[in-house]
């Protein structure tokens, strides 16, 4: 390749500075990966106080009711659209109890991408399936309902479920039209996907239940909670029921279920949450502009995603070649800024997932070194934005200087 050449295209800077900004790492304030804002105390206490009055403290309480039809009004669905749940792994149980149930022989498997959190497979095994992992599409970096039309294991699946990975929606319209020719329930993972749904819910929300996670690192958080949204008015009975013992009209358990209940507590943590949303919403936005500005110039902007790209949680940043990522990492750490592979290397490379019955994978196996999730908080300053930026491009620049991909250079700010 251009091992050795060392030469920037344009004829600048060639060589990092003798002393880089990042140089003396003790002074530097390390910067964590993420720093989850929720509502205070003072902003929860009122709602907590209707629960001393009414001393319902859980099973689809007041406060839960209040959430759901406020989560309905924001994301424009009709009421009873959303059923709300105690994380977004129960809720995610309950999704594929109410539309697949559990496996049955013929069927034992539940398609999946291997680029995803391990919640999307440990939810579709406590419905008795076998994850079945498959790639992902290298630009949408999800799966490609097209692709899987004639997949010659679709005899055996019994659920197929859908990633929004790091919250990039996925749209109903495509996975509807693959339910109807396959005859196989679609549910949708977009457990991350809050702020992207949230800003333009239309393409995103329909009949297919789709699984959003609200805990801490999410970018609507409320500590430990979750909801299935579906427009499908057929569907909120068994959904309730699934979160609920299969209890129906009474308290005969007549569906296979969990107990995936949100308390009336997290309801009163997600209704102040909602209070401030327009604010903190405004303020991930106000960092993912920062973060693009200074990615620009440092000439790093194609390579960078954030909101609206991908949810107000994450940061990413896309290396060009396992080598590059590896001195990007080098120089993350170096200037004591915390990053993370928030799908590891992909679901197979996890002890537990290791044997599952898979396609092969190199999409998932290139994201998976390639894609590294920087530092994110409401409150991320311009600052700490500017030193990430500053590390990427050194550890960008370095690797280019290495000779192991074509050359580039860093300008300094
Ligand atoms: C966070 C997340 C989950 C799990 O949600 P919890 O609320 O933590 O149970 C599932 N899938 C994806 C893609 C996630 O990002």
């Amino acid at each position: 390749m251009k091992r050795g050449t060392g030469h920037s295209t344009k004829g600048r800077a060639k060589s990092a500075p003798a002393t880089s900004p990042m140089a003396d790492t003790q002074r530097l304030e390390f910067v964590p990966v993420l720093r989850p804002r929720l509502p205070s105390a003072d902003a929860i206490v009122n709602y907590l106080r209707r629960i001393d009055d009414t001393r319902i403290y859980s099973n689809f309480g007041p406060l839960v009711a209040e959430f759901q039809r406020r989560l309905e009004h924001l994301l424009g669905t009709p009421a009873r659209s959303v059923v709300s749940a105690s994380s977004g792994t129960t809720a995610l149980i309950g999704a594929i109890l109410a539309t697949a149930g559990t496996a049955s022989a013929p069927r034992l498997f539940a398609l999946m991408p291997s680029f995803t959190f391990a919640a999307t497979a440990v939810a579709a095994e406590r419905c008795g399936f076998q994850p079945y992992l498959v790639d992902v599409d290298p630009t949408t970096w999800t799966l490609d309902p097209a692709a899987l039309e004639n997949h010659s294991i679709l005899s055996q699946v019994g659920a197929v479920v859908v990633v929004a990975p790091f919250g990039r929606p996925v749209r109903q319209a495509p996975w509807i039209r693959f339910g109807e020719l396959t005859g196989i329930p679609v549910i949708i993972d977009a457990a991350a996907s809050f702020s992207c749904i949230a800003r333009a819910p239309e393409p995103f929300l329909g009949p297919l239940p789709t699984v959003l996670s609200f805990h801490a690192t999410k970018s609507f958080g409320i500590g430990e909670g979750g909801c299935v949204i579906s427009t499908k008015a057929a569907l909120h009975d068994r959904l309730v029921a699934s979160l609920n013992f299969g209890f129906v009209a009474n308290r005969d358990s007549a569906l296979p279920s969990v107990n995936g209940r949100l308390s009336e507590y997290h309801a009163a943590v997600g209704l102040a949450e909602l209070d401030s949303w327009s604010t903190k919403c405004a303020a991930l936005n106000e960092v993912a502009k920062n973060y693009r500005n200074s990615f620009a110039s440092v000439g790093l902007k194609d390579g960078f995603f954030a909101l609206p790209d991908v949810d107000g949680n994450y940061a990413l940043y896309l290396c060009r070649s396992k080598a590059e990522s590896e001195s990007v990492q080098a120089h993350l750490n170096k200037g004591r800024i915390d990053f993370r592979f928030w799908y590891d290397k992909g679901l197979h490379h996890h002890k537990h997932f290791s044997n599952v019955a898979r396609d092969s994978l190199p999409v998932t196996e290139l994201l998976g070194h390639r894609l590294i999730g920087l530092p994110m908080a409401p409150d991320l300053n311009e600052n700490a934005i500017r030193r990430i930026a500053e590390a990427v491009c050194m550890g960008v620049m370095t690797a280019h200087q290495d000779g192991n991909v074509e050359t580039r250079e860093c300008p300094t700010q």
